[in-house]
């Protein structure tokens, strides 16, 4: 059940590659977030299911219908744009209206049509203001209501909330996620905001240079990633270097990590003596002062380079003994006022563990 998919899609701009072989499919209802840094083609992504770009090669297909050629305005597809892009004279109702007066909707549906829009946008009781009259997160919401009128069958949002402040960002990313659920439609999200990809999505394509390099829900993309560069790119990640020395069955390995014997798990087979990373996020890692006495599981051992206090988290960066590579690890731990455990002096003796 896709309502959108992209088949082997390539697009060029002069001798610019700016999509390479692309294959996606788009389920109908989903919200699905693109995801990646500036100029990987997120945009160019948008602009080819709006229409507004065609590709060099390969297919879109909308409902099964092949759409390369069809325009913009015969998809059923609306885009809402980073800048907004609405017109200054005019009111918000009759921003709103502007489509639906176009294509010569009846004068009585107009209206019902565009309150119930800016009622969905709770932006009702500014109808008649003007959007020079209006916050930036006030025209947003205009924006989204005349996207939003004409019933589209899917809904584009190319990086809408950047020029917003932090909360009212949260605010509108919670707003904008029941907004889809209500409609019951498909939108397709751009932002380079991992934290925002997350909080709203039911799946994440993970992009880079021209290319998807991970699709799945934000757990399995935070928990589970593909490569390196999904890793770091989602979040801040410890890397280990380690060989697998054999297999104990059921997913288990006798490995050794930074010069450290111990047992990993993984669901990917390795042969014997191979070389590999382990990631670890930082709040998968766990601290222990050195003074205790010696841990029975097996640890590595460093010093406190740093702590960071963060509020409800403290960030606890180690630095490793030579022995260990002599990496930097951060750790993430709950901070509790009552526990004084996670207080640490820079320089002290720490122990290294993680949880798996
Ligand atoms: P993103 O939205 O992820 O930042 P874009 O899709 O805008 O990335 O761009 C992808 C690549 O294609 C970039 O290298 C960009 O410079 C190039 N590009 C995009 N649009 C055009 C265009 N109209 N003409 C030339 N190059 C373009
Ligand atoms: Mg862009």
């Amino acid at each position: 059940d896709s309502i959108f998919e992209l088949r082997g899609v390539t697009k060029y701009f002069e001798d610019t590659c700016a999509l390479s072989d692309i294959n996606l499919n788009i389920r109908n209802g989903e919200f699905l977030t693109l995801l990646g840094p500036s100029g990987c083609g997120k945009t160019t992504i948008l602009r080819l299911l709006s229409g507004f770009e065609t590709p060099s090669s390969g297919d879109v297909l909308l409902n099964g219908q092949v759409m390369n050629d069809v325009p913009p305005e015969k998809r059923k597809v609306n885009t809402v744009f980073q800048n907004y892009a609405l017109f200054p004279h005019m009111t918000v109702r009759d921003n709103v209206a502007f489509g639906l007066k176009m294509a010569g909707v009846d004068k009585g549906d107009i209206a019902q049509r565009v309150r119930e829009a800016l009622a969905m946008a709770h932006m009702d009781h500014l109808a008649d203001r003007r959007p020079g009259q209006l916050s930036g997160g006030q025209q947003q919401r205009v924006a989204i209501a005349r996207a939003v009128v004409n019933n589209p069958l899917v809904l584009l949002l190319d990086e809408p909330f950047s020029a917003l402040d932090f909360k009212l960002r949260k605010a509108m990313q919670l707003e904008i996620k029941q907004l889809q659920r209500k409609l019951g439609i498909t939108f397709v999200f751009v932002t380079h905001d991992q934290e925002e990809a997350f909080a709203m999505s039911d799946r994440v394509v993970v992009m880079n240079e021209g290319q998807i390099v991970q699709i799945g829900s934000p757990k399995e993309i935070y928990e589970e990633p593909a490569s390196l560069y999904v890793a770091r790119f989602v979040g801040d990640i410890n890397i280990l270097d380690a060989t697998i020395l054999s297999s104990s069955g059921n997913g288990m390995y006798d490995a050794e990590v930074e010069g450290v014997p111990m047992a990993l798990h993984s669901k990917r087979a390795f042969p014997e003596n191979r070389d590999v990373k382990v990631l670890l996020r930082p709040e998968d890692l766990r601290v222990h002062r050195v003074a205790e006495g010696m841990l029975d599981e097996p640890h590595l051992l460093g010093r406190i380079a740093q702590t960071v206090y963060k509020g409800a988290t403290v960030d606890l960066h180690v630095q490793l003994d030579d022995a260990h590579g002599g990496i930097s690890l951060m750790a993430s731990e709950f901070f509790n006022e009552d526990d004084e455990e996670i207080i640490y002096d820079a320089g002290e003796r720490v122990a290294v563990t993680w949880v798996d």
